[in-house]
């Protein structure tokens, strides 16, 4: 089975294909030669998904899925959600966004958050939805150099250090992100 993953990001595409590895072949919107950039104008993350994922789809009809990911704090209402990548400004900087974060909870003893990923895909015209949570909190300070985005200030739920103090196995192993491509891998397989 071949898979256009609606996304420019090619080390983002290489995780997601070792995931499918021996089951389904995944290649990037570069490998196809789509080079134009798709504007995420949803206002959920299901329709961030859903409008990536439906581009591709209506310029290839070749079958397709698009993730859109988003920390949602519960102190400040499920912000900043389908806008964390831009929470700071548009220059989408991870440690303005992480010391934004920090500031706007100086005050607030309930730190719970969650990242939840949602992912759209297209296949023989059928449409699909899969979610993946990772629930936790927001630490008091920074803490390791691993990841990416809100990782070095992200404590899961049953850890004691954040998500850039894992291993990238580590991660994998408990993200909302693999869960929610597990859930596609499980759905993809049930019906081969
Ligand atoms: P995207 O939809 O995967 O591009 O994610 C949107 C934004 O959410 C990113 O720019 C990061 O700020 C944040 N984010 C997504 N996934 C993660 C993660 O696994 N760790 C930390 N931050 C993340």
């Amino acid at each position: 089975m071949k898979l256009i993953f609606a996304s420019h990001n090619k080390n983002k595409t290489k995780e997601i294909a070792a995931i499918f590895q021996g089951f389904a072949e995944v290649s990037s919107l570069e490998d196809i030669g789509f080079f134009e950039e798709i504007a995420e104008t949803g206002s959920t993350l299901e329709e961030n998904a859903d409008i990536k994922a439906t581009a591709v789809y209506n310029t290839t009809s070749l079958s397709c899925f698009a993730d859109d990911t988003g920390l949602l704090v519960e102190a400040l209402g499920g912000a900043p959600g389908v806008y964390s990548a831009r929470f700071a400004g548009p220059e989408r900087s991870a440690e303005a966004n992480n010391h934004k974060l920090l500031q706007d909870l100086v005050q607030t003893e309930n730190r719970s958050a969650k990242f939840v990923t949602i992912i759209c895909m297209i296949v023989a015209g059928e449409k699909h939805f899969f979610k993946g949570e990772l629930e936790g909190r927001i630490a008091m300070e920074y803490s390791g150099s691993n990841g990416f985005g809100y990782d070095p200030i992200f404590i899961p739920n049953g850890f004691a250090k954040s998500l850039a103090e894992m291993s990238l196995e580590e991660k994998n192993a408990i993200s909302h992100r693999a869960k929610a491509f597990m859930k596609m891998l499980d759905f993809l397989k049930g019906k081969s």
